[in-house]
């Protein structure tokens, strides 16, 4: 299938890169050291049209298709593997409310969103259920014409910056149809919801967090779509933002290769450059050969999304392969520097710890492979 990009896309990407380059790139060691959100970060990027992607342009966004949000997501990453959350979330979210909110909640929720104002969270993951969301426990009791939420979310990205969250919550029976979606306003101080900071390998200067609602008061012009809705409404925005998470952790992984060639040209051993041992050489070859085929894979899943088509198995093709294939590369890329990658002055350390999360976040290898088992066996086989 042809998913070439139009002049448009080309020009935008590079608009996006020579941003990500001068802008982005200086501050992705200096965030991780410091293990905190830059303040000026998210209105950067929506200054940069960046958290506005997906909504439409009534609401201040890009409306994007999203084969350019791909490669945003790519873009940006090169430069800046964290601050690509704040891309990322903010689409989630935005096609989250797309799905189900009222012209009078987009027109409230989506602007901040867009502008950056808004860093967004999405709240799905729970201590007892993570795989298995379609489980979850945090409660919504009825209250008046509202509800209060009761529960705790846990490993949310963004958690500790969020100014809004999407948070899922149960208001019916067991399962996914008895999940429905809230937009909460996380910035008021709020003496019903607390949160904590989790420590993490990687992505530190984003972090994740648990949140936890005790009695968090919620309005019926806070419910997103219907009740019952809002578990579906999540797995539809799961459906090709897996593959915008495989470009993002491609983006990182090209990042690494392209210093990785570098370094084999000038450095030298035994009176040669490094690059001229095959066994140097060929691992990095076998590196950009898949993580070709990979990025093909994640475009034709946006392409059939912009198409109208069902991305899921080339989506969820990618969401396993993807990830697990960019730590490998960042890995390669990091032992053809020797003992120079060993220090964290140089970034292949950082990128190996930042791209592994996402080998968890948005659904593990075990079930975007479920996923794509039900498409190619049937449910009978992969229920
Ligand atoms: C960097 C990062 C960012 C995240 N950001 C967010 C966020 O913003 N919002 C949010 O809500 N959540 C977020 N998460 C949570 C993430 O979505 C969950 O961690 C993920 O869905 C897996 O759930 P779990 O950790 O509870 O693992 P579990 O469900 O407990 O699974 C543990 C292991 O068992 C395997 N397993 C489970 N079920 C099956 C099965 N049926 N078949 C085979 N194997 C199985 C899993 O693949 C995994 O290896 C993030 C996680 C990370 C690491």
């Amino acid at each position: 299938m042809d998913f070439g990009l139009s002049a448009e896309q080309e020009a935008f990407r590079q608009e996006v890169r020579a941003f990500a380059t001068a802008r982005l790139a200086p501050h992705y060691r200096a965030d991780d050291l410091a293990g905190s959100l830059r303040p000026s970060l998210a209105g950067e990027l929506g200054a940069m049209g960046l958290t506005g992607l997906r909504a439409p342009e009534r609401f201040g966004g890009q409306d994007a298709d999203a084969v350019t949000t791909g490669l945003v997501a790519e873009e940006v990453s090169r430069a800046d593997f964290n601050a690509c959350y704040l891309v990322l979330n903010s689409a989630l979210v935005t096609d989250i409310l797309l799905a189900g909110a009222t012209e009078e909640q987009l027109a409230g929720w989506l602007p901040p969103i867009a502008s950056g104002e808004h860093v967004p969270a999405l709240c799905l993951t729970e201590p007892g259920h993570g795989s298995d969301a379609a489980h979850l426990q945090l409660r919504a009791e009825p209250d008046g014409d509202g509800w209060r939420l009761f529960g705790e979310k846990t490993s949310i990205s963004l958690g500790m910056y969020a100014h809004v969250g999407a948070v899922f919550a149960r208001t019916g029976g067991e399962g996914a149809r008895g999940v429905s979606a809230f937009m909460v306003d996380l910035s008021d101080p709020d003496p019903d919801l607390a949160r904590s900071p989790l420590d993490d390998h990687g992505s530190r200067a984003i972090g994740r967090a648990s949140l936890y609602f005790d009695g968090v008061r919620v309005g019926r012009d806070q419910l997103v779509g219907g009740e019952g809705e809002g578990f579906v409404s999540v797995m539809r925005g799961f459906d090709y933002s897996r593959a915008v998470i495989g470009l993002m952790c491609l983006g990182i992984a090209s990042a690494a290769l392209d210093d990785a060639f570098a370094y084999a040209r000038e450095r030298e051993a035994f009176g040669q450059p490094i690059g001229r041992f095959q066994g140097l050489a060929f691992p990095l070859v076998e590196c950009a050969t898949q993580l070709r085929a990979a990025r093909h894979l994640c475009y034709e899943a946006l392409a059939l999304k912009d198409a109208g088509e069902d991305p899921a198995v080339p989506a969820n093709m990618a969401k396993w392969w993807a990830p697990k294939l960019a730590a490998d590369i960042v890995h390669q890329s990091l032992l053809t520097f020797g003992h120079a990658a060993w220090s964290t002055d140089n970034p292949q350390g950082q990128r190996l710890r930042d791209v592994i999360g996402l080998e968890i976040g948005d659904g593990t290898a075990q079930i975007a492979k479920l996923v794509v088992a039900r498409h190619l066996l049937g449910r009978a086989y992969a229920p």
